[in-house]
């Protein structure tokens, strides 16, 4: 796994871009909750499940089905609302983007088994090709450690960094469409 903090950043990054006129406590507590919930599956453990089972820690539940499929159940239960408008839609496709971008940044860790992206259709695992992040440890007692500050290090560099120029990039470019607009209509 990359730790909760690498996932909520991309959770967050997501959010902003693609959903502004959803910002509430509501969308943003639904946001990190897709982001960190695949990392459920290390209940497997617990269950006797190996590692390396399709029900075991990155199978199923960091595939992108199950990103879609939760995506759309996250939608239809919060915000059934907006339905079949292309508002329901969107947010289904944001909610399972962020879900995915768990299973991708956990393929991008230097650790553990691959995760397998293509579940329940074929169970192989995989790695991306760049994978500089820190794996992070299971469990919370491991993470206070060394071994938690080289993860918060490297997720800062490979996740957090990127997140935060994505978002000044998207600030920027809404405050220049706004100052456009303000100019050109008044
Ligand atoms: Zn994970």
């Amino acid at each position: 796994m990359a730790s909760v903090f690498g996932h909520a950043f991309v959770a967050g990054a997501v959010g902003y871009s693609l959903i502004p006129e959803h910002s509430s406590k509501k969308f943003w507590t639904l946001a990190v909750a897709c982001s960190v919930l695949p990392d459920a599956d290390v209940l497997a453990f617990k269950f006797g499940i190996p590692y390396h089972h399709v029900l075991g820690h990155r199978g199923i539940s960091h595939s992108l089905a199950f990103a879609l499929a939760w995506g759309l159940l996250v939608t239809a239960l919060a915000y059934r609302e907006h339905f079949p408008g292309p508002g329901f839609w969107k947010l289904t496709g944001v909610f399972s983007l962020i879900t995915a971008s768990h299973g991708v940044l956990d393929a991008m860790t230097n650790g553990g088994l691959g995760i397998a992206f293509f579940a329940p259709f074929e169970n192989s695992r995989y790695f991306l090709p760049f994978s500089p992040i820190q794996v992070s440890p299971i469990g919370v007692s491991a993470f206070f450690s060394e071994w938690g500050l080289a993860v918060l290090r490297s997720e800062w560099t490979w996740i957090g960094l990127p997140c935060v120029a994505v978002v000044a990039l998207v600030f920027v470019i809404r405050q220049t469409r706004k100052r456009w607009k303000s100019t050109t209509t008044g």
